[in-house]
């Protein structure tokens, strides 16, 4: 109910947040796109730094009540495993990955980070334990500088230099007119798609967090291009839980375990060339060389 009934209520602040021109629609966006305002439990606890384990505990979710989306799902993953998510459009992977770092709360079960169900910590310090990189990337009107801190707000100078370097996007920001100091403009339109990417991805960096969501973009980029990301990935997934929404075969065949998700359940895991062997949807979803879609 209280999932269904939050972005309504959210609309009465809209006109509110027009007057303020695109500045306040661009705000409306991001509200709408976090959803409910989950709060702290009274008593939350602080997560402190976890080591990764994630736990997801027969979970079902629904986004409308009665519409259940997962169903029943159970997975436990070690700490600093990388895990490739597959499976077709609207199967549900984006919505198994997003209750880890708890964008909804679970309709039933429990999610669990080395043994803490995520309801019970703040979310601040679940977020500072779970980075997310997205396909829409959110930047604000500031310099490229601040962009960047965004990720550990306490970071160093020279701490930021060093994440876009980690990030690949430090020869660009050196070519831009100002540097770090460049301003990237209301939705940063002023940077190529691949550029935003790299400056979330620069954000991970500094934030270093031990739990990691990719959800990888599936827009075509040259081959060079896919080459160099892929390795950036690789960087980010090293020594970190990495959950991984993968279109590139080269992304699933390198995970320690692929999960085949369709209508709202595990379908089938396992390693690359174990799931080849046994011949089943993996295998088929390989031979069409589209392991997955949104
Ligand atoms: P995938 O990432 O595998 O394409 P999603 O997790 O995005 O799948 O979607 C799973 C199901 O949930 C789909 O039926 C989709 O339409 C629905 N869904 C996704 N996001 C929302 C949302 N914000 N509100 C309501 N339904 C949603
Ligand atoms: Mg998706």
């Amino acid at each position: 109910i209280t999932t269904f009934i939050t972005p309504i209520r959210k609309l009465s602040s809209f006109a509110e947040m027009f007057a303020n021109g695109f500045a306040g629609l661009q705000r409306f966006a991001d509200l709408m796109r976090t959803e409910p305002d989950l709060r702290d439990a009274p008593d939350a606890r602080d997560l402190g730094r976890v080591a990764g384990r994630v736990d997801v505990e027969h979970v079902s979710f629904a986004y409308r009540e009665g519409v259940a989306v997962l169903h029943d799902v159970d997975l436990h993953v070690k700490a600093g495993e990388t895990i490739a998510v597959v499976g077709p459009s609207g199967g549900g992977k984006s919505t198994l990955c997003q209750l880890i770092p708890r964008f909804y709360d679970v309709t039933s079960g429990a999610i669990r980070i080395d043994g803490q169900d995520v309801r019970e910590v703040t979310q601040e310090s679940l977020h500072r334990n779970v980075g997310v990189v997205q396909q829409d990337v959110f930047l604000f009107a500031d310099s490229v500088f601040e962009n960047i801190r965004y990720g550990r707000p306490d970071a160093t100078e020279e701490e930021v230099i060093a994440a876009a370097k980690q990030a690949e996007i430090y020869d660009d920001i050196m070519e831009m007119p100002d540097g770090f100091d460049s301003y990237v403009g209301e939705r940063g339109t002023m940077l190529s798609g691949g550029q935003k990417q790299r400056i979330s991805i620069a954000r991970i960096f500094l934030k270093n967090p031990p739990v990691l969501i990719l959800d990888e973009a599936t827009s075509a980029l040259d081959s060079v291009t896919e080459a160099k990301i892929q390795e950036t990935f690789d960087q980010l997934a090293k020594g970190r839980t990495t959950f991984i929404i993968a279109h590139r075969l080269s992304t699933v065949r390198n995970a320690d375990r692929i999960l085949v998700v369709r209508d709202g359940g595990i379908e089938e895991q396992g390693r690359h060339e174990e799931l080849m062997g046994r011949d089943g949807a993996y295998a088929a979803l390989y031979r069409t060389q589209n392991l997955s879609n949104g």
